[in-house]
């Protein structure tokens, strides 16, 4: 099937994938007086008198706000606001559909960060979430750490979400090879929104002094010109960073050199950059995680020639499949259910973990659920929701 020419038709049929449902008819003049004026004082005077009452009465405790900017939009870009909407709708489908989610398209005609800040702060009251979507970094790291006191979770899929998802699989995959998670020697490369967040991830960055974390021995991060260390002129404020929990030892180089010896690879650049050849460099049973979209640093059979032990990548038509759609529904049922303020670094390794342990026995073709599996987001949901309630 052509999917894009398939696609388009679909969506000029449909215009517009999702719709608004009232949850009652209005058939009365008592239902009129019910559903408006004159009963729907009531519940106003009482948000008025107790806002917190707002959870109660109204849409807010199972609303999200997809808020983008279009700014970093699948792999196709800056393509602005009004280009974005058909994915946000397009979330918003899933979040229904794994988690019974009402999530609404908030696509901003500004790409400030000053702006964008400012009107997630007041369309808040609606909403008892806000998901950041497809903003570009590093304005989305500051974006997102300076809207986690409004109240309600804010939380960057393409950072956290992909972040999440990674280390379930990682989790499989070592338990399969049999290796130990602190013992994993890793090389990410990418260090965009989803490669930051996964270095933070898998070295516990956020998780200081909780014991659950385990965090790998050693991360190497790389990105479009190579490995990142201290003696680089051209690092932004979020790749600076990096270099407190990455390359200890402070070496250069490329890539392919940083694969020396690795236990892992995680891609999440762009496709086609890697070789069998350097697999082979890689320490025995090497683990591939490439999710660059829509074509992989490397195709799992290209890898596997050159002798790696598991290959996972973004694409739905390939086994392991390290999709967002794992992570994000249950996530915010959780939060959602717990009415949590933020999503804690306890809540996000709870995620993890509930989508590791739903393949009690991994095999090489299956280390995590597959995309469309139907009890993920609800076992997410409530192992998310048991960490939000330990954390309040
Ligand atoms: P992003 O914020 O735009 O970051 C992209 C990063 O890739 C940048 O750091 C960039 O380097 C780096 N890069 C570009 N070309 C490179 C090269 N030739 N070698 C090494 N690094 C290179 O994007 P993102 O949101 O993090 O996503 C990155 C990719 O991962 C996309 O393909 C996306 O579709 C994929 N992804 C997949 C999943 C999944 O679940 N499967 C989830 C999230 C993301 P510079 O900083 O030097 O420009
Ligand atoms: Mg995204």
């Amino acid at each position: 099937m052509d999917y894009f020419k398939e696609s388009l038709y679909l969506h000029q049929y449909l215009k517009g994938k999702i719709r608004m449902t009232p949850k009652m008819d209005v058939r009365s003049k008592e239902d009129l007086s019910l559903v408006y004026s004159p009963g729907v004082a009531e519940p106003c005077r009482a948000i008025a008198a107790d806002p917190e009452k707002v959870w109660d009465y109204t849409i807010k405790g199972n609303t999200v706000a997809i808020v983008t900017d279009g700014s970093a939009v699948l792999g196709l870009g800056n393509i602005g606001a009004k280009a974005s909407i058909p994915v946000m709708e397009g979330k918003a489908m899933l979040f229904k559909r794994f988690a019974n989610i009402d999530a609404f398209p908030i696509c901003l005609d500004t790409q400030d960060t000053e702006k964008i800040i400012e009107t997630v702060k007041i369309i808040a009251p609606v909403f008892g979430g806000i998901n950041l979507e497809d903003i570009s970094a590093p304005r989305s790291f500051e974006i997102e750490e300076r809207l986690q006191d409004i109240g309600i979770p804010v939380f960057h899929d393409d950072q956290h979400g992909t972040a999440i998802v990674v280390l379930a699989g990682l989790i499989n995959a070592a338990k399969l090879v049999g290796k130990n998670l602190f013992d994993l020697k890793v090389v990410i490369n990418g260090a965009g929104a989803a490669g930051v967040a996964i270095a933070r991830l898998l070295r516990c960055v956020d998780h200081v002094g909780n014991t659950e974390c385990i965090s790998v021995r050693e991360v190497i991060m790389c990105d479009s010109k190579g490995v990142i260390h201290a003696g680089r002129d051209d690092l932004n404020s979020s790749k600076q960073e990096v270099l407190q929990y990455t390359n200890p030892s402070g070496k250069s180089g490329t890539v392919h050199d940083a694969l020396q010896d690795a236990d892992v690879f995680i891609g999440v650049s762009v496709g086609g950059l890697l070789k069998a050849e350097d697999v082979q460099r890689m320490a025995n049973d090497a683990i591939i995680f490439a999710l660059a979209n829509p074509d992989p640093e490397i195709m799992p059979d290209e890898a596997y020639k050159g002798g790696a032990a598991i290959v996972g990548t973004g694409r739905s038509d390939l086994p392991n499949q390290v999709n967002n759609v794992l992570g994000f529904p249950g996530i915010f049922r959780g939060a959602l259910d717990a009415q949590a303020r933020r999503i804690t670094p306890s809540m996000k390794l709870a995620a993890a973990y509930a989508i590791a342990d739903f393949i009690p026995n991994p095999t090489r073709e299956s280390i995590i659920p597959a995309s469309l599996q139907e009890q993920v987001a609800w076992k997410v949901a409530e192992a998310v929701r048991e960490a939000a309630l330990k954390d309040m």
